[in-house]
């Protein structure tokens, strides 16, 4: 890697007649938009502050750098991660190709030799003649130039301020503490009720789990026992209350959480006439109603033990995860009010956004939401029309989920189907008079996700 510097905290020095694009941020999602700009015809300067400085988890002077696991997730398209990898593929994805030339043996997912994998994508980005790449440490965002910021979950500090002086107080969020979200579908309805406290609001907006002693005792026993995931020392943070792990409560006397997130208080369950002993809550999370997220459950407990653990709660033995809990230091703008489903600022169109700091969270989603940031801040530098993914594409799904959600706690979002617009009713899936199996209704989103991806890089070619 070769380049100039700049000192921090200026905005590099972009003069008038600059029609160059710059991107900030070499990582996943910053080279997957300078790729595509460049595969576009535009000239693009791309500027990390590798290897001067590197983020508490990037360990590499190369670009992409993958900062924990090597895999991208299943490769299946049945699986919400392998539909995503595929419509990058479609769409001709750096990232992902240079991820398929690198593959290692890991069963079912799409893993790769990390370090080979990251030398592959910075080749192609060093040898491309529209790309110019420059080492510095970015504080300010240049006025009114184009430019797509993909500075990932670890923004430096400087630029942080920076964002929020651009975009307002408020824009930014600083630590992920997520609870789960299920698929509804996937819970049993006939050992949970619907109802609210004390009959509030709509009356039956919570679907309840109600627990006996038993099933307390038993649900806790295991939550205190459950295996946390590692800790980083920059993740430290000191935690509200409100943000308290699950377990964490849990771990302070044997009935902390039945007065806490857990309590009964107001909730009658029909079956029995009576409190439960303690209630677990779940709260719809998308518009539509088929998502709902567990209640004051963020957590730090690794994914296979939530799934476990979780999974003891009444209702939710055969739940279907579409995202884990997770508590982590993570830097992610208020998307859903600054963002457009194009990754632009709404009140800057020519600033825009890509990565974790748009609020997808994953290695592929970061990818993704690079692809459609630098084709659409090309597409704006060449004068042509701007384009939007349809939304029964995982791609285009993620890109309205982030910048379209309406509820009060917007959460990073990773790929699931229960992202993807909704069939219509004349389609085969709600055609059809028999129950389908998981694997039916992911294919037949998969299938119909390809074909409509297929017609959008048809139409921008
Ligand atoms: C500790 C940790 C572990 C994770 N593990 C996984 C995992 O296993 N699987 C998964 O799918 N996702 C994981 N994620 C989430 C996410 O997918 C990755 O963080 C992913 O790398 C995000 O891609 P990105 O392009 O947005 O950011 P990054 O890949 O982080 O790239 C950002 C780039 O911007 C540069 N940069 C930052 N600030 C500046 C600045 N001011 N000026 C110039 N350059 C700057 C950095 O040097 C870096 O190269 C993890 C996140 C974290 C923090």
């Amino acid at each position: 890697m070769s380049g100039t510097a700049t000192a921090v905290g200026q905005a590099p020095e972009h003069t008038a007649a600059d029609t160059r694009l710059m991107v900030v941020g070499a990582g996943l999602a910053g080279c997957e938009a300078a790729w595509q700009a460049a595969r576009l015809g535009v000239r693009v300067r791309l500027i990390d502050m590798k290897p001067k400085r590197l983020t508490a988890a990037h360990h590499s002077d190369d670009f992409a750098e993958l900062v924990c696991s090597n895999s991208l997730g299943a490769a299946s398209t049945e699986n919400a991660k392998g539909l995503l990898k595929q419509e990058l593929r479609e769409l001709g994805s750096l990232v992902v190709r240079c991820a398929d030339e690198n593959r290692v043996p890991a069963g079912g997912a799409l893993a790769v030799d990390r370090l080979r994998f990251s030398e592959a994508v910075t080749r192609a980005i060093c040898a491309d003649g529209n790309i110019e790449i420059e080492c510095a440490e970015v504080g300010e965002i240049p006025a009114a130039r184009p430019c797509v910021i993909a500075t990932g979950p670890l923004t430096t500090d400087g630029l942080s301020a920076n964002i929020r002086e651009r975009l307002g107080s408020g824009s930014l969020y600083f630590f992920d503490a997520a609870a789960p979200i299920v698929a509804l579908r996937s819970v049993d309805e006939s050992r949970t009720f619907r109802a609210s406290r004390y009959d509030k609001g709509g009356g039956d907006d919570y679907v309840n789990c109600p627990m006996t002693r038993e099933e307390y005792q038993i649900f806790t026993d295991a939550l205190v026992a459950a295996e946390t995931a590692e800790q980083k020392d920059f993740e430290e943070t000191k935690l509200f209350s409100g943000c308290m792990p699950v377990e964490s409560i849990a771990k302070r006397g044997p009935d902390t959480l039945r007065f806490g997130p857990l309590k009964p208080k107001g909730l009658i369950d029909p079956v029995t006439g009576r409190e439960p002993y303690a209630v677990v809550q779940l709260r719809q999370d998308d518009a539509e109603g088929r998502l709902y997220n567990l209640v004051g459950f963020q957590t730090r407990l690794r994914f296979g033990e939530q799934k476990r653990v979780f999974g003891l709660i009444p209702g939710l033995a055969n739940a279907e995860f579409v995202r884990y809990g997770v508590m982590h230091r993570n830097t992610f703008l208020d998307s859903p009010r600054l963002l457009k489903a194009d990754y632009a600022a709404r009140r800057e169109p020519k600033l825009f956004f890509a990565g974790q700091i748009t609020g997808v969270e994953g290695y592929v989603e970061s990818v993704s939401s690079g692809l459609v940031a630098g084709i659409s801040a090309a597409r704006g530098l060449l004068g042509l029309p701007a384009v939007q993914l349809p939304p029964e594409t995982m791609t285009g799904a993620l890109a309205k989920y982030v910048s379209s959600y309406a509820g009060a706690d917007f959460q990073p979002m990773n790929a699931n189907f229960g992202i993807l617009a909704q069939p219509e009713q004349t389609e085969p899936l709600c055609a059809t008079r028999r129950r389908l199996s998981k694997r039916e209704r992911n294919r037949f989103y998969a299938e119909r996700a390809i074909e409509a991806i297929r017609a959008f890089a048809a139409r921008l070619e």
